[in-house]
């Protein structure tokens, strides 16, 4: 895990867009891809941005709950980072030059640690994947659930698209939407597993 940290520790010294400016702390990410599985969610939010640590608030409380409860992993056993690592302002979608000068952190992270999936996180992080491969902007219901083969970073990765869990936090129709996407996932990685 040596190459991880380093770029984790680069990302807190980060400079490269305004963003840094407003923040606490960078939210690198954290965990491992022992089992193959990354998640992806947009931004940190305020939580995040004073812990330094992904999902942390009520929808990385649910994020977790599924992890454990559907996937049957532990939280340390997937990695979990954003694409962008720090909080906006208000909590206001990422600009598109801040996506930008953010991206080669979360290129560099798949590059290293070689997931075989990645789960995204709601619409931004789905986007970011599917747009990349020629995969044009549907809605993130129509997208959501199904995996896609895309090449990022120079390898051959499956993406997962599903809701972002802080949709799902007060919605019951979002909740059993991601709980089934959670189940799906399961069985992806069942199948994955067999051959590890
Ligand atoms: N929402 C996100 O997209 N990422 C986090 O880390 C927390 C909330
Ligand atoms: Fe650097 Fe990304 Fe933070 Fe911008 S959002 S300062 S590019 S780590």
């Amino acid at each position: 895990m040596e190459g991880i940290r380093l770029i984790e520790e680069e990302i807190k010294g980060c400079a490269k867009c305004p963003l840094h400016k407003f923040r606490t702390n960078a939210v690198p990410g954290e965990g491992t891809c022992r089992f193959g599985l990354m998640f992806v969610g947009e931004a940190p939010g305020f939580n995040e941005d004073r812990q330094g640590r992904p999902f942390v608030g009520a929808a990385g409380k649910l994020l977790t709950e599924l992890i454990e409860g559907i996937l049957g992993l532990r939280r340390e056993d997937v990695y979990i980072t954003n694409v962008v690592k720090c909080r906006p302002p208000n909590n206001r979608d990422p600009l598109p030059e801040e996506i930008e000068a953010c991206t080669p952190y979360l290129e560099r992270q798949v590059s290293l640690l070689r997931p075989r999936i990645i789960a995204t996180l709601g619409r931004h992080s789905t986007l970011h994947f599917l747009s990349r491969a020629g995969i044009g902007a549907r809605g993130i219901m129509a997208v959501r659930g199904k995996p896609y083969r895309i090449k990022y970073a120079g390898l051959s990765i499956t993406v997962f698209p599903t809701l972002h869990p802080a949709a799902a936090l007060y919605n019951p129709k979002n909740r059993e939407v991601i709980e089934g996407d959670f189940k799906r996932l399961k069985d992806m990685l069942g199948g994955l597993l067999s051959y590890m």
